[in-house]
């Protein structure tokens, strides 16, 4: 074999890669810093593999070097995070953000990030003003809570409700709700996490009221309910409910939290699909606090919402974790234009593209998906297209056991392999995510939304190129 050296030597330097022609163009188009920033992390990697590569590779990659680097500079050039089109119908996916934003919400947000604004301050007496001004009195009046709080996310507004207790206390939860979020996220660790000791009562499939009665003694702090949104136990089981845990904590002077997950507040009877408890349902049965994330079925920005009793928002709020978990300009005006719309259910049904999504009847998506796939069919792309019934779920841990039904455009290609084809449609300038289900590419209706439709004909067009 060569001596390594020989193969260092053979790469061209950084300055004379900026030179090349097809180069000097992407430098116009994307600049210079995003080129010359692509050019050396590309030239690092061609280090990296003479450092440890056999000769054959070493010799290939040489070779291929310049010829290649335009498309990886345009590859490392990208906007990310970009744009996405969700075909996979599930309507609340974690990793492509949660609750899309509509209009309303938007432009509130749009304005806030245009210039200066009124963060802390009060156009009233022109004083220094709070954060939570803003969106507070809406999220009560919607709610019915005496107080609110806003934080990062709903994992936030857990630290925060425990952290206010007296460290080193114990927290009553029931065994059938010790839940995992995802991402690491245990109720375990994170009463761990917060100093607490937790507490566990009753059995994984039945937890009655005296369970808890017999666990409360002078050690305890509070008693906490978790709403299982992400799996159900049924058969042979008892829950206790938040009115016998509430009237419990009157006679013992302890207070009992909350954790809804998703933060429901309208019924969703109304879209067909099963009852889950609402953000007003829980305080009125008498809950202290109840907290809830802001970019689930709520359908606004990532946040945790912290609602109920005065005497213990006001605690939160001057809590030293306080200062690292509060939200941003940005999610605030968010989270106040998501709470505006709520003030009138219909409007909000309208205006929320969550609650909208649900809210789409099968005959629109037939139609929507009727228009697609005639496209497709007069396109170029070369795949056999045709309209399904499909069943969407909601996702991002949200009413696990309810399915949706949907309407698809199902495509199928001699040429290509379903993993070629969702291969393509990911690659495209806005990526088309859908799902392979019996070795077909299934794109869902229900979360493209009908404004989307026409940048969905586009991609498509782009992608038979
Ligand atoms: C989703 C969820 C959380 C975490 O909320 P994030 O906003 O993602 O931090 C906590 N508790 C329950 C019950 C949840 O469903």
């Amino acid at each position: 074999m060569k001596d390594r050296k020989e193969y260092y030597r053979k790469i061209p330097g950084v300055d004379v890669l900026l030179e090349q022609p097809s180069v000097r163009v992407l430098i116009e188009v994307l600049g210079k810093g995003i080129v010359t920033n692509a050019v050396r992390k590309e030239v690092e990697a061609l280090r990296e593999l003479i450092r440890t590569g056999t000769e054959e590779e070493m010799e290939r990659e040489l070779e291929a070097f310049s010829g290649n680097l335009p498309e990886k500079i345009l590859r490392a050039g990208r906007v990310t995070p970009c744009r996405v089109l969700n075909a996979s119908g599930i309507l609340l996916h974690t990793n492509l953000g949660r609750a899309p934003l509509g209009n309303s919400q938007r432009q509130a947000a749009f304005e806030v990030l245009s210039g200066y604004c009124s963060l802390e301050w009060d156009r009233e007496t022109g004083k220094r003003g709070k954060r939570r001004e803003h969106y507070e009195d809406l999220i009560c009046r919607v709610t019915g809570a005496e107080a609110a709080l806003a934080v990062n996310n709903n994992a936030a507004a857990m630290l925060l409700l425990l952290g206010t207790l007296e460290k080193g206390k114990e927290v009553l939860v029931s065994r059938g709700e010790l839940i995992e979020i995802g991402g690491k996220f245990r109720i375990p660790d994170v009463m761990e996490q917060s100093g607490m000791k937790l507490h566990e009562v009753g059995t994984t499939n039945r937890t009655r009221i005296s369970d808890y009665e017999r666990a409360v003694s002078p050690e305890t702090a509070a008693i906490l309910k978790v709403h299982t949104s992400n799996y159900k136990i049924c058969g042979f089981t008892e829950d206790t409910s938040v009115e016998e845990l509430s009237s419990l904590g009157k006679k013992q002077n302890i207070p009992v939290f909350a954790d809804l997950g998703s933060g429901v507040l309208l019924d969703l009877e109304r879209f067909g699909i099963s009852h889950e408890p609402t953000v007003q349902e829980v305080l009125k049965k008498g809950a202290d606090v109840v907290c809830f994330s802001g970019d689930k079925l709520l359908g606004g920005p990532q946040a945790g919402i912290l609602a109920g009793k005065k005497e213990w928002i006001r605690k939160m709020e001057t809590h030293p974790l306080m200062r690292a978990l509060r939200p941003d300009k940005c999610t605030i005006a968010l989270l106040a234009a998501s709470f505006r719309e709520y003030l009138d259910e219909d409007q909000a049904v309208r205006n929320i593209p969550v609650l909208r999504m649900l809210s789409r009847s099968g005959e629109e998506l037939k139609q929507q998906a009727d228009m697609v796939c005639s496209y497709l069919k007069e396109g170029n792309l070369q795949v056999a297209a045709e309209v399904c019934e499909s069943r969407n779920m909601v996702g991002g841990g949200a009413l696990p056991c309810e399915m949706l039904s949907g309407y698809a455009v199902v495509l199928s290609s001699r040429q290509m392999s379903c993993e070629m084809l969702m291969e393509k449609l990911r690659k495209l300038p806005v990526p088309v995510i859908g799902h392979v289900k019996n070795e077909k590419v299934w794109l869902e209706m229900r979360t493209i939304m009908p404004e989307e439709t026409e940048l969905l004909k586009r991609e498509l067009e782009e992608a038979g190129k």
